[in-house]
């Protein structure tokens, strides 16, 4: 038997950098020259299959930038599943906490891209939506050990509040993404992120202010920030991001631009900026905000130069040595 201390000191040391609470897709992707009709069965000319869903996609950027990563998620007992649990063992995540259920297939997108560029997606979360409160209760030793814990909206929004809340209880730091955003969000999500992180049309949604200029994103930022985050972020695209943070409101907003880039596609980018934030805050605790948002825009600008959405995420060895 282990003494209390023990047990404590043998958790700190297993303890993890970066633990992801949310989902897993699997993308069926089929290229076609066009979208087809109601009923219609038309020839498509390239079919792959990617692993995607946000918290999959941040849990493997935070990964491959070295963090020590677990991902606590849902998937189907079938092949999806098997599949994308190997994706995670492959990518170094900790898979203890992933769990198989029966009563659903492992989430997946269906998507259909015609030359033009187009698509049509059905997205069915399945096995996503059983993810719940004793799969968080079963992962809370890794969960209040962690360094940095990360949630968003494609699980049931009750299960990501939670994750959260118990995050916050245990002094763990959050960044949460509210992605894909719903109206009327539970005000405790405010109160419980120390990183509140969203895209343009995200900001734009919870806050009611159309967002199409960095001082734009400064006006809604700062509406977000009064509704109880400590820290607030704004993804711009090409623009780069906006930061503010309650600590210092007389300095108030800060745009922290991208490097021009070259992009070819920027599917999942958003989700690259914020494992790379995630691996930072854990690494790097004392390092400012503004620091981190501006490597964390370096990483997700590399992954906007290939084609892909975890294909497209650079590993440490891929990054220049001054963002680590
Ligand atoms: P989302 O994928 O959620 O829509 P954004 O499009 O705002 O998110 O992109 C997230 C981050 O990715 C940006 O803040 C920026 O760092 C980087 N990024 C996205 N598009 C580009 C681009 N065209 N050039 C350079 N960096 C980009």
């Amino acid at each position: 038997m282990m003494d209390g201390y023990n047990k404590i000191q043998t958790m700190t040391e297993e303890a993890f950098d970066v633990v992801v609470v949310g989902s897993c897709m699997t993308d069926l992707v089929s290229q076609a020259p066009r979208l087809p009709k109601a009923g219609e069965t038309i020839h498509g000319h390239k079919f792959f299959i990617g692993f995607g869903g946000k918290g999959a996609n941040q849990c493997i950027q935070a990964a491959r930038m070295g963090a020590k990563t677990a991902m606590v998620c849902k998937v189907g007992k079938d092949f999806f599943g098997e599949n994308y649990i190997q994706n995670f063992k492959d990518n170094g995540v900790s898979t203890e906490f992933v769990g198989q259920t029966a009563d659903a297939a492992t989430g997946a997108a269906s998507i259909v891209v015609n030359d033009a560029g187009e698509n049509a997606i059905v997205i069915v979360a399945g096995a996503n939506l059983l993810l719940g409160g004793e799969d968080l209760q079963q992962a809370l030793p890794a969960l209040s050990h962690a360094k940095v814990l990360v949630s968003q909206l494609e699980v049931s929004p009750d299960t990501s509040l939670q994750a959260l809340r118990l995050a916050q209880e245990n002094n763990v730091k959050t960044i949460f993404n509210p992605a894909p955003a719903i109206p009327d969000l539970d005000p405790d999500f405010y109160r419980a992120s120390v990183v509140f992180c969203c895209n343009e049309s995200e900001a734009e949604l919870l806050t009611g202010v159309a967002v199409a200029t960095v001082e734009d994103a400064g006006h809604a930022g700062q509406e977000l920030l009064r509704r109880g985050c400590r820290s607030v972020i704004i993804t711009l695209g090409s623009q780069g991001c906006v930061v503010l943070s309650g600590q210092e409101p007389s300095t108030g907003l800060h745009h922290v631009p991208a490097k021009p880039v070259t992009a070819v596609d920027t599917t999942g980018a958003g989700d690259s900026f914020i494992g790379a934030l995630a691996f930072y805050m854990a690494t790097f605790p004392t390092m400012p905000l503004q620091e981190m948002v501006s490597r964390a825009n370096q990483v997700a600008g590399v992954s906007v130069q290939k084609i892909g959405t975890q294909a497209s995420y650079p590993y440490k060895k891929d990054l220049p040595n001054n963002l680590f």
